[in-house]
């Protein structure tokens, strides 16, 4: 485990305007942060070109400005670390913990890699993608929000994409990479990130660098029980009424916000968030829709 002052942070890919579940996403993330008297960083996911949006990136952070959400640094992006993503992947590759791979999807077997390139010494000149080893053993971990997660039996010898054959890093690579560089102590993002934290445990791993924890938030569903998404476009806040927001996503949280509070300036909401936040009541659930606000209950 990473030790050391605790440092947070939010995440999120510029593919378009915040929605609830990002909401929630980023002010679970900067409450536990605040609860803890630590850092919380805002990293700008940005590796992805197809779906990176012009001024996405902007809108989020004045978005996050009127929820009252204060970064601790300079907001990051991520496209900017290509150097550091590339040396972790040579370092793999020199150790023969990383392997090319000219493989293409169609010749994966029910999504499971059968390992065909490891064996072929597939020449660096040649279009190709970067795989990391297998583990040994799955990897179990004890998730903050969910609990004991074991992923499915016989995903963990299948070795992963770490570089796009389009000479891009994979998203598993540069986030293990970035969280490190940064000293992230304790990663809290939506519990769609679950099953891809045993892969970055076992990077850490590969990678010789310390483990943060981790907390999976639930996700934020619509009323069919759909995950909202920014690709989908999902209904943008309304960054005109940050009160609103913020009182919905404490509500989705479990904090509900006194009465008194609803019209507040958003210093004075985070300010009690900040004193009332307690992760133990975020519901052990996947995903929820929301509950008050025009929503009825459901689990996921
Ligand atoms: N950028 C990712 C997203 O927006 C989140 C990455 C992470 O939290 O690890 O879905």
């Amino acid at each position: 485990m990473v030790e050391g002052p605790y440092v947070g942070r939010f995440a999120p890919s510029p593919s378009g305007a915040l929605h609830l579940g990002s909401v929630v996403a980023a002010l679970a993330s900067f409450l536990q942060a605040r609860a803890h008297g630590g850092e919380w960083l805002v990293r700008i996911d940005d590796i992805d070109p197809p779906r990176t949006r012009a001024g996405a990136a902007d809108a989020i952070l004045r978005s996050l400005e009127r929820l009252g959400l204060e970064w601790s640094r300079s907001v990051t992006f991520q496209s900017h670390a290509r150097a550091q993503h590339l040396s972790a992947c040579q370092w793999l590759l020199d150790r023969e913990l990383a392997f090319r791979c000219i493989c293409s999807r169609r010749q994966l077997v029910n999504q499971h890699y059968a390992g065909t390139c490891r064996a072929r010494h597939i020449l660096a000149t040649v279009r190709h993608a970067v795989r990391a080893i297998g583990a040994s053993a799955e990897f179990e971990f004890t998730d903050a929000v969910q609990g004991r997660y074991s992923p499915p039996s016989g995903t963990a010898a299948d070795a992963f994409v770490i570089w796009r054959a389009e000479d891009l890093p994979a998203y598993h690579l540069a986030t293990v990479v970035d969280d490190a560089a940064a000293g992230v102590t304790e990663v809290v993002r939506g519990a769609d990130l679950l099953e891809s934290t045993p892969r970055q445990l076992h990077l850490q791993k590969l990678l010789a660098l310390s483990s943060p924890r981790y907390a999976h938030l639930p996700l934020v569903l619509d009323p069919n029980g759909l995950k909202l998404s920014k690709q989908r476009a999902a209904e943008p806040i309304d960054v005109a009424a940050p009160a609103h927001t913020l009182a919905r996503a404490l509500s989705f949280l479990r904090h509900p916000l006194p009465p008194t509070l609803c019209a507040a300036p958003s210093p004075e909401i985070i300010a009690w968030a900040a004193n009332a936040w307690r992760l133990e009541k975020i519901p052990r659930a996947r995903g929820l829709t929301e509950i008050g606000f025009g929503g009825h209950q459901r689990g996921a």
